[in-house]
């Protein structure tokens, strides 16, 4: 039954109408072929609109005339599936929707016929369904019940206005008949809207009373034999309760229908293979969204319950993406839901794209995404792709209208299982993480817990002040000295970045440089330093002070920017001396293309410039490498030096490194030197040159200039 398709249940000999017909036209055909709606088609026959008896009825309502063009009254809000869908997928998505009638077009999506939500009740075949769902279960008690002074227009607006799709006629508090949308249109063909006339166009229907403890299964039964789509509910004593019609039975039944067939195919001893095949194509069905063909929010569940255990007991953090787009709703309403279909599958095969292959990426309905990224590394990692699949997002989506629609979305996120230890929790979380970042401006993300909200959202904010930093002067360098050991003089200095933001204060480097790392800023931060160190050195010059200026340059630069041509700009501008500027780079930016950073490395050593290995030991400090690159000093990281004269293991590296150096002919630094036991033990070992606050902090340009005149140059 799940294999029937849908051009074999569609209407295909009815002659769709075109724009230019009348609403009469369309009710004369409903009216001849018995049916609820007409589609209107172009001269291409590609259907662009439908006119259903529910729209008679606002005609009828609103006063308005039966001559008015279709153009002016259509809904133009089609919904087509092509004809060889099948019939539960078409149902479901018809359901989903919320429409009750499905046109049904061809490969080339030219109209071949209709289908209602009647045809599906006939051919589904609940009748087989077990008797233990009653009317209780679909009935509506919200009914409409007129008496028969009231004439056909007030019932027509009372029927749009409370959306039923009947009213019951009651005469002495006894139901004595029920009109429904299709009698009104009918007699609204000649224009006679008077209620006995529509009694009397349905007089050959009979009213038929059901008992409220009726099965669904007996309803249905009394349905096809009575020929009518409702029946009356009354209780015991013939008290009218209700209405039930084929609409309600439907949608009671569809929602246990999967589970239904899944026990029928169970139960029925066919060939195994063809068995096994049933159940796969409903299971799919059953755990997969049919227009993205991504996971639905059943499968997401379950695949979440499965995450929280594994999480917990693996002890992994995975992070729960909750994505939403912003202001879909407008899209769908101004370019209807075709053109937001397009849209939901274009954004759903860019999420696909950007998560790694094991994380999941689920539809969870409408416009409601949701993604588990499984065991990461840190939070910075979550970060790094929720950014990026906001900007995948964000870029214009290319319709095949020939429209570019841009759309934005934000994302609630939860850890789990720090966050969150349980499905229902995940939900709520991720909710309320999603609403703040909706709050917050759309278009961004939002942790769930304060603290991670308040530290995503300052990077946030450090980063839209720090690029401005430049222009704003907010930037300044200090120097801090570096003391050759043997004679104790200031030989050089460390060129360090300062920051003060006049909202923040000052900020760090060990906080801002991250992100001006990650966000490519430091590029031309970077440059500033290098300029501004050099402006600075030659002005030490020209006072008689030649002294070696150190500048700190980061990974990120060493990778992509061309370091030779703005050091020698800068050399250039400034006047000062290639040979009295050192560039300190970090073992890790070495590691990273190293062809290319040793070839850049020998064209600075080429200008005369000099090169230090900063925080050494710190990375994957090799001989081999070493060797290679052309070094003149290494700097030993301050841990290192911290325990001196306590931590015997510490205290051998620095031995081994000082001693590695001078056999491969580089100077040795120490940083961060801050007593004097360290400082006796440096000198003893041969460690060349120090630095760190037992000489001095690192300070402003005017300041470290007094340090250099009292040590008489
Ligand atoms: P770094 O290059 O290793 O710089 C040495 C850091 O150690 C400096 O911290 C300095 O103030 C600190 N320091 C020096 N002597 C002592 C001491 O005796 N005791 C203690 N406790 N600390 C000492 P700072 O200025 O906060 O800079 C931190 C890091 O930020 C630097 O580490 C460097 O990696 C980065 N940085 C600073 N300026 C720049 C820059 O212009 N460009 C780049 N790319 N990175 C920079
Ligand atoms: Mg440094
Ligand atoms: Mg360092």
């Amino acid at each position: 039954m799940n294999n029937i398709k849908l051009s074999s249940i569609s209407h295909t000999l009815i002659t769709p109408l075109k724009q230019t017909n009348s609403v009469k036209d369309a009710l004369n055909s409903m009216k001849e072929n018995s049916i609820s709606s007409v589609i209107i088609v172009d001269d291409a026959d590609l259907p662009i609109g439908i006119f259903t008896e529910r729209d008679a009825i606002t005609i009828i309502a609103n006063e308005q005339k039966n001559s008015l063009y279709l153009s002016d009254v259509m809904s133009k809000d089609v919904f087509y599936l092509k004809e060889d869908s099948y019939i539960h997928d078409a149902y479901t998505l018809m359901e989903q929707k919320g429409f009750r009638h499905i046109i049904v077009v061809d490969e080339n999506n030219r109209y071949i016929g209709v289908v209602s939500e009647g045809d599906f009740l006939r051919h589904m075949g609940f009748e087989e369904l077990p008797a233990t769902k009653s009317i209780k279960d679909a009935m509506i008690d919200s009914i409409l019940t007129i008496n028969l002074n009231t004439s056909l227009t007030e019932v027509a607006l009372r029927m749009s206005k409370k959306k039923c799709d009947y009213a019951i006629i009651v005469e002495h508090n006894q139901p004595i008949g029920v009109i429904g949308e299709r009698d009104i249109a009918h007699c609204s063909i000649d224009g006679n809207l008077s209620l006995e006339n529509a009694m009397s166009i349905m007089k050959h229907q009979t009213m038929c009373l059901v008992n409220i403890e009726t099965s669904l299964q007996d309803v249905s039964q009394m349905m096809k034999e009575h020929g009518v789509h409702q029946l009356v509910v009354v209780n015991n004593t013939n008290a009218l309760i209700g209405l039930i019609t084929r609409h309600d039975i439907l949608k009671t039944i569809h929602s246990s229908y999967f589970d239904y067939l899944l026990k029928t195919i169970e139960s029925k001893s066919e060939k195994e293979q063809t068995l096994i095949k049933h159940k796969k194509e409903l299971k799919k069905i059953a755990n997969c969204d049919s227009l993205t063909n991504l996971p639905n929010r059943l499968f997401f569940k379950r695949e979440l319950k499965k995450l929280v255990t594994q999480s917990i007991k693996n002890q992994q953090i995975s992070a729960v993406l909750m994505l939403d787009l912003d202001r879909f709703k407008d899209i769908n309403d101004s370019y209807g839901h075709s053109i937001g279909d397009e849209i939901l599958s274009i954004i759903s095969s860019r999420l696909v794209d950007i998560v790694k292959v094991d994380d999941l990426v689920a539809r969870l309905g409408g416009d409601e995404f949701a993604i588990i990224l499984e065991d990461v590394d840190s939070k910075d990692e979550i970060v790094k792709i929720t950014n990026n699949i906001l900007l995948a997002i964000s870029k214009a989506c290319k319709l095949s209208n020939g429209i570019d629609i841009h759309i934005a979305s934000s994302i609630g996120i939860v850890l789990v299982p720090d966050d969150a230890k349980n499905v229902e929790e995940i939900f709520q979380y991720a909710d309320s993480a999603l609403y703040q970042a909706k709050s917050d401006g759309r278009g961004i993300y939002s942790f769930y817990t304060d603290e991670m909200t308040k530290k995503a959202m300052q990077k946030i904010a450090y980063e839209s002040e720090l690029r401005q930093a430049i222009t704003n002067n907010e930037l300044e360098l200090y120097y801090q000295p570096q003391v050759y050991m043997k004679t104790g003089k200031i030989v050089s200095c460390e060129a360090l970045l300062r920051w003060d933001n006049h909202k923040f204060g000052r900020v760090t480097p060990d906080i801002f440089i991250p992100i001006a790392e990650d966000t490519g800023l430091i590029n031309s931060i970077g440059e500033w330093v290098i300029n501004e160190a050099c402006t600075q050195g030659k002005i030490w010059v020209d006072k008689g002070y030649h002294l070696t200026i150190a500048v700190n340059v980061s990974p990120n630069q060493v990778r992509y920017q061309n370091l030779p041509l703005v050091i020698s700009e800068a050399l250039k501008k400034s006047g000062y001396s290639a040979s009295r500027l050192e560039v300190e780079i970090t073992e890790s930016s070495l590691m990273q293309r190293e062809e290319e950073v040793v070839e850049m490395l020998h064209s600075l050593r080429a200008k005369g410039i000099r090169l230090a290995i900063d925080d050494f030991g710190t990375g994957y400090s090799s001989l081999s490498y070493l060797k290679r690159f052309p070094i003149d000093v290494l700097k030993i990281d301050k841990s290192f030096i911290d325990d001196i004269p306590y931590e015997k293991d510490d205290m051998a590296i620095v031995v081994a490194i000082i001693e590695m150096g001078k056999a491969l002919g580089f100077e040795v630094l120490a940083e961060g030197t801050e007593h004097k036991e360290q400082l006796d033990f440096l000198e003893e070992r041969g460690c060349n040159l120090y630095q760190g606050y037992i000489k001095s902090k690192p300070l402003p340009a005017k300041e470290f200039e007094k340090l250099l005149e009292e040590q008489n140059f």
